[in-house]
């Protein structure tokens, strides 16, 4: 008798923590035909005839993670990344869906473009490929993108990113035609005006390198700016990677007032600091110090020198002190997401003076290691809090009815953590096309090790595949 072939995977024995559901209990996970279709007792009961199956005991089985800031680079920018190339290293970073930023060649600014990046998503894509349109034409912060085409075709969000709408007008017609749709706005907060030309964060390390100041107000301004419109327009808007501890504190008062606003945290901003633009020596002496208690104390530091130009970022490593107040934001759920802002760029563009270098570093490998870190290894939070920041705030904010959840009838994307695996993270190792990353050689705790897409096994630890 001929068996059709089904799609079904079955997860055994690992820890389930499910933030959706507040579920923390040794139990199988079952995927059928890309759905969840059981958990628990009953799942190895109902699975069907030819189940793939998965031992993941002593692991963590969550939710899939989502990362709703990621640059793929594609269309347009082959050299630094790709759909197939990006996806594969959201994969192995335990990442199932990701939202790519719209500032392509071309920026996605039309249906068109939206439906190109869907078709090579569903092509080579590794993991899920979500689309954030762009808020202006060109993102040229001139004149509206037909945001209203753009959400028919299936984006989720709508941002600017890598540039910020300096016209305040203009910002709230956007804003006003969100709204119409639901539809979340992100913005880079960033003012023009106050920025200028700056490189790194104004203060104390800034003046030592001689290097041009981009001070916390200038992102400040724009968290404010936005407040006050989503206020007026009801909009819901979303704080793209925040910096500064003034920025925390105006998304909290805000919240604490109700507006529709939100803010997300990036683990370079949790982890960095401004001194490491001083170089390695001066970043573990002060601000580093202690942070790799954590991966043990064998652990041997890394090394790079000052004005290394993968820790040129936008906006900037700031100070100690906002760093303190970044890691409590996400911790008492101010910043309810955690992203990767991950942003390749080629050597030859980054092994140039530090001023002409461009901003941005690859992130996808390592923000669940340093998530896990700094956040719950350094007993911040409950894992199951910290999962949520990748799963149900992602979810929530975007709209995914589907996503974020391990419920009966869900997606069935799937990322199984090892939380205390000690790894260092290679340069040889990265499935990105770009190597602009500052975490080369640090010796890290936590990892993903398994990353299922729809049921589908998208990326899985060797240490797994025996
Ligand atoms: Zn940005």
């Amino acid at each position: 008798m001929y068996l059709a072939v089904v799609n079904a995977l079955l997860l055994t024995r690992g820890r389930l923590l499910d933030p959706s559901q507040r579920l923390e209990a040794v139990a199988d996970v079952l995927i059928v035909e890309g759905k969840v279709a059981a958990l628990g007792p009953e799942a190895a009961a109902k699975a069907p005839r030819g189940v793939k199956r998965l031992d993941v005991a002593g692991k963590v089985v969550c939710p899939g993670f989502i990362d709703l800031h990621v640059h793929l680079r594609d269309p347009g920018q082959a050299a630094k990344e790709t759909i197939a190339t990006g996806t594969a290293a959201a994969a192995r970073g335990g990442f199932a869906t990701v939202v790519c930023m719209p500032n392509t060649v071309p920026p996605i600014d039309t249906p068109s473009t939206v439906a190109l990046i869907h078709e090579r998503a569903a092509a080579e894509g590794r993991v899920n490929v979500l689309v954030a349109g762009a808020i202006t034409k060109g993102l040229g912060g001139e004149e509206l993108a037909p945001i209203g085409s753009l959400h028919k075709a299936g984006v989720v969000a709508v941002t600017d990113d890598g540039h910020c709408v300096q016209n305040h007008e203009l910002m709230r017609r956007a804003l006003e035609y969100a709204t119409m749709f639901d539809l979340l706005v992100m913005d880079h907060c960033q003012d023009y005006s106050l920025v200028t030309d700056g490189v790194m964060h104004e203060g104390y390390y800034g003046t030592m390198l001689g290097l041009r100041g981009w001070p916390a107000e200038g992102e400040e301004l724009m968290v404010a700016r936005n407040i006050l419109l989503a206020e007026s327009t009801g909009a819901r808007v979303h704080c793209q990677h925040v910096s500064a501890a003034g920025s925390v504190r105006l998304l909290r008062q805000a919240r604490e007032r109700g507006l529709p606003v939100s803010g997300e945290a990036c683990p370079h901003h949790f982890t960095l600091t401004d001194a490491a633009l001083a170089g390695s020596e001066e970043f573990w002496r002060q601000d580093g110090a202690g942070l790799l208690a954590s991966a043990g104390s064998a652990a041997k530091p890394p090394n790079w020198p000052a004005y290394d130009t993968n820790f040129k970022i936008n906006p900037p490593l700031r100070s100690a002190a906002d760093r303190e107040v970044i890691l409590a934001a996400v911790a008492d759920g101010t910043l309810e997401v955690v992203a990767s802002d991950h942003a390749p760029h080629c050597n030859y563009e980054k092994e140039v003076e530090f001023d002409y270098a461009p901003f941005g570093i690859t992130g996808l490998e390592t923000a669940v290691a340093l998530a896990l870190m700094q956040l719950h290894h350094s007993r911040r939070m409950s894992l199951l809090d910290l999962v949520a920041r990748f799963t149900t705030g992602p979810a929530k904010l975007l709209r995914l009815a589907s996503k974020g959840s391990l419920a009966t009838g869900m997606d069935g994307d799937v990322t199984v953590l090892d939380p205390e695996a000690g790894w260092v993270f290679e340069r040889g190792q990265t499935a990105s096309k770009s190597l602009n990353s500052p975490f080369y050689g640090w010796p890290l705790k936590g990892r993903a090790v398994v990353t299922v897409v729809a049921g589908r096994i998208a990326w899985q630890d060797a240490s797994l595949a025996r």
